[in-house]
């Protein structure tokens, strides 16, 4: 008999609903209008006043009866520019906008968890919380948290969960470390001396060193950086030239970059960099690199992870159901986690009886609605877990004080 289970369950239908009200009325990022009223409204009518940050976010704040920290519980809100090709009866009605990641059911997780948790109030030993964030699919955490996101009242930790159909439905991914990639996107301007193919020696070849540079650069991966340090470098587009018998003036490359751990100063970037300048170099060319971060790499904090290990056995009732987890895609979250401890759980939902197994961003991208009430159940049974720990430490560190005055 698990109460908190139980009354999830008896959300259920109140839950699927909302999700599904979302994924009828998509909206792309900054254009969340109608989805953060929705939420705005909800968290109202439970008596949570709410704030608006970065136009489209929602944030709320759940009292607990005794002091103690702020945990911070996070959902994103966008959808993305994909034309839905399901048919089911909840399928999108705005053309060429989809919620093709699942954000539709974060932020229904993320409301009836906020029920839960409103309704323990007096039992909670620390605040929450609630931020509903716009803009996930194009970076936007950093805005929120220039608006201050992580003050007023000081966020001491923050948890997310994401839908994720690449692990079997049921199943709960939780690591500690490098759980998403950092993503790198560079661009490469060769540029050589243009001329006639017949006579190569009078020109000056970018065909030629733009190749050398993508063949060179494979080495930064296998040569320069530990196979313990996973890393992908790949080249998305070359252009150059506009005829066969012509030596063009200039080649440009682009391409990214992934790391699954933070590359601090020792960015593979930079490496790349240094390869692209001295390999253009020898070929007479002349070279120029341009790069911006996308996403850092998601860290999951170690101590979070153990926090909420024990409330994600509980949710998926046999612990052989959490497994490891990480993958080279990237996550905005990783700003939060990157200044307070934070932890990031993804919640399989891939079952190909259901046709829920489609990849993210896919125009078939569906869930596995069964296993929404375990998302809510990992936000409130994680956060009880996480009060509970921080409890504890705190009476430990005032034992100590004592004992340390004799
Ligand atoms: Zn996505
Ligand atoms: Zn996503």
């Amino acid at each position: 008999m698990d109460p908190i289970k139980n009354q999830v369950k008896d959300l259920k239908e109140e839950l699927i609903a909302l999700r599904r009200d979302f994924h009828e009325y998509p909206e792309l990022g900054y254009q969340e209008h109608r989805t953060a009223q929705i939420v705005e409204e909800y968290l109202q009518e439970l008596g949570i006043e709410t704030h608006r940050m970065t136009q489209t976010g929602v944030t709320g704040m759940i009292k607990g009866k005794t002091e103690g920290p702020v945990l911070m519980l996070r959902a994103d809100l966008d959808a993305l520019p994909v034309q839905e090709e399901n048919k089911v009866p909840y399928a999108s009605k705005n053309p060429g906008v989809m919620h093709a990641c699942g954000h539709d059911a974060h932020t229904a997780m993320l409301m009836v968890a906020a029920k839960v948790l409103v309704g323990m109030k007096d039992e909670l030993k620390g605040n929450i919380k609630l931020v509903f964030q716009p803009n996930e699919e194009n970076a936007g955490a950093l805005p929120m948290i220039n608006e201050g996101v992580l003050d007023n009242p000081k966020v001491d930790a923050v948890v997310g969960v994401h839908i994720w159909t690449p692990l079997p439905s049921g199943t709960i991914g939780l690591s500690a470390g490098g759980v998403m990639s950092g993503l790198d996107i560079f661009k490469i301007l060769v540029r050589g001396y243009g001329g006639h193919s017949g006579y190569p020696e009078t020109a000056i070849d970018p065909i030629i060193a733009a190749s050398d540079i993508v063949l060179s650069a494979q080495r930064v991966q296998t040569r320069e950086i530990s196979c313990m340090k996973p890393t992908t470098m790949s080249f998305g587009k070359i252009e150059g030239g506009t005829k066969a018998n012509i030596i063009p003036d200039y080649v440009s490359l682009e391409g990214s970059i992934r790391t699954l751990y933070d590359d601090g100063d020792d960015k593979a970037v930079l490496r790349l960099k240094r390869i692209a300048e001295k390999v253009a170099e020898a070929h007479h060319c002349e070279c120029q690199m341009e790069w911006f971060r996308e996403n850092i790499a998601l860290i999951n904090d170690e101590n979070m992870v153990k926090v909420m290990m024990s409330a994600a056995r509980e949710v998926a009732g046999n612990e052989e159901r959490v497994v490891p987890h990480s993958n080279m895609a990237s996550e905005d979250f990783s700003e939060f986690a990157a200044l307070v401890p934070g932890v990031f759980i993804f919640l399989g939902t891939g079952n190909e009886a259901k046709e829920t197994h489609y990849p993210h961003h896919n125009p078939r991208f569906n869930i596995d609605e069964d296993v929404m009430p375990m998302g809510v159940e990992l936000f409130v049974k994680g956060a009880l877990s996480y009060f509970k720990q921080q409890e504890a430490i705190s009476k430990r560190e005032e034992a100590e004080d004592l004992s340390g005055d004799d």
